[in-house]
C-alpha cells in the first residue's frame, strides 16, 4: 500500500485516519502541531510520541518536506530566493521578502506553468504537475526553518497557476490559517490568477477572506490576448464580471497587476484605457515593469514612462503604486532560477 501524503491532510481528516487506527482524536492534533507548526520533517522529530506510534506512523505516512537545492540572497535588500527539491526530484522556487510589516513569501503552486504569458519565465517549458498542498505550504516551512524567522504574510505568485491547481490550492489556503498550523491571517494572503473565470467564481462562494490579485497586463483584448493567451478563452469583459462578483460577494478590494512593458503597453493612451476598464471599482493596480527575461525579449518601460502610467491612472482616480522591484541581483522573478538549473531536453 502507497504511503499517503500526510502534511496534505486538514486537520479532520487526520483525525478520521487516525480514529480508524484506534488513535484517539488528540494524538491527530498533536501530529498536526508537529508537521504545521514546530516544522517536523520526520516522524522520528516527534519526540513526545512513543517509538511504536512513530512506527506506526512511519508504516502508513510520508512527510513530504521541500530541500534547498540553491540559496540566493540579494546584496541589496536581503530577499532571499530558494530553489526547493521536492521529493520527486521536481523543483520550485520560492522568494522571501523584508518588508516592514514581516516576512513575506511568494510560493509556486505548480511546477512550471501552461498558461503561456508572453513575459513568464515559469511557463516556457509548459507544466510538469501540480504540487500537493503538502509542497506549497513545504516551501512556506522550509523557508521559516531556514531563516529562522515567522514568516506573517503568503502571496501566490510564483511559478504556476494556482486556479489551475484549485483544490490544493485551496486546501492549501485553509491549512495555513487553521489556527494548529500556522494560524496566518487570510488577510494577509493574496492568490494571484491569469484569469481562471470559473474557479473565480468558486472561491467567491467560499469567503476564504484572501485578496484576489488579477494579472491584468493590458486592457483590451487584441492585446491582452497577444501576452496572455488565457485571454482568448476568457475575454477582460467576462474576467471583470468575474471579479465584480468577487468583490459583492466578499466586500474585499481586489488587486491588478500590470507589468509595463516598453512600447507594448505602456502608453497614455494604454493608461487611459485601463482607468476607464477599472473606473468605480473597490480596486488597487500595482504596476511592475517587466522584468527581462531572455528569451522572451521584451523589455522593461523606462522611468518616465511609468511615472506617467501611474500618474494618469491616479488622475482619473485609480488607487495606484508601482511594485519596489527586490532582488534585482538574483533573478527574483519566477521560474528563471529553476530553468538555469534544471536540464532542460
Ligand atoms: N499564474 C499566476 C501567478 C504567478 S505569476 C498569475 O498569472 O497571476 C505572478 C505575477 O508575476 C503575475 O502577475 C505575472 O503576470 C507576473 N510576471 C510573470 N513574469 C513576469 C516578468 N517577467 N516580469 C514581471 N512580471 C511578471
Amino acid at each position: 500500500m502507497e504511503k499517503k501524503d500526510i502534511a496534505s491532510l486538514p486537520l479532520p481528516v487526520l483525525t478520521d485516519l487516525l480514529a480508524e487506527q484506534h488513535l484517539p482524536k488528540y494524538r491527530a492534533a498533536q501530529v498536526y502541531r508537529w508537521i504545521h507548526q514546530k516544522g517536523a520533517v520526520t516522524f522520528a522529530d516527534m519526540t513526545d510520541l512513543s517509538k511504536a506510534l512513530r512506527a506506526q506512523l512511519d508504516d502508513n505516512f510520508v512527510i513530504f518536506s521541500c530541500a534547498i537545492e540553491k540559496k540566493l540572497i540579494s546584496c541589496y535588500d536581503s530577499t532571499v530566493k530558494y530553489l526547493f527539491r521536492l521529493h520527486d526530484g521536481e523543483m520550485v522556487e520560492s522568494v522571501v521578502m523584508q518588508y516592514k510589516y514581516g516576512y513575506t513569501i511568494c510560493v509556486s503552486s505548480q511546477v512550471g506553468c501552461k498558461m503561456g504569458c508572453a513575459f513568464c519565465a515559469s511557463t516556457l517549458d509548459g507544466c510538469v504537475r501540480n504540487l500537493e498542498a503538502s509542497e506549497i505550504l513545504g516551501q512556506v516551512y522550509a523557508a521559516q526553518r531556514d531563516l529562522d524567522v515567522r514568516i506573517s504574510h503568503v502571496v501566490m505568485m510564483g511559478m504556476g497557476e494556482p486556479l489551475d491547481n484549485y483544490d490544493n490550492t485551496v486546501r492549501f489556503l485553509q491549512m495555513i490559517t487553521d489556527e494548529n498550523g500556522l494560524h496566518i491571517s487570510s488577510r494577509n494572503i493574496s492568490v494571484s490568477t491569469c484569469g481562471i473565470v470559473p474557479k473565480i467564481y468558486e472561491l467567491a462562494e467560499l469567503k476564504t477572506g484572501v485578496t484576489l490579485s488579477i494579472s491584468l497586463h493590458a486592457a483590451d483584448d487584441v492585446r491582452r490576448s497577444r501576452l496572455m493567451p488565457v485571454n482568448r478563452r476568457w475575454q477582460i469583459a467576462e474576467l471583470l464580471a468575474a471579479v465584480r462578483y468577487y468583490i459583492k460577494k466578499t466586500g474585499r478590494r481586489v488587486s491588478f497587476e500590470y507589468t509595463l512593458v516598453a512600447g507594448e503597453n505602456d502608453s497614455v493612451q494604454n493608461a487611459e484605457e485601463l482607468a476607464s476598464l477599472l473606473s468605480g471599482m473597490l480596486c488597487h493596480v500595482n504596476l511592475i515593469p517587466v522584468n527581462a527575461v531572455q528569451e522572451t525579449g521584451l523589455t522593461p518601460s523606462d522611468k518616465t514612462r511609468v511615472q506617467t502610467f501611474q500618474n494618469t491612472l491616479l488622475r482619473r482616480g485609480i488607487n495606484t503604486t508601482v511594485r519596489r522591484t527586490l532582488g534585482a541581483d538574483i533573478n527574483a522573478s519566477c521560474g528563471q532560477l529553476r530553468r538555469t538549473t534544471v536540464k532542460q531536453p
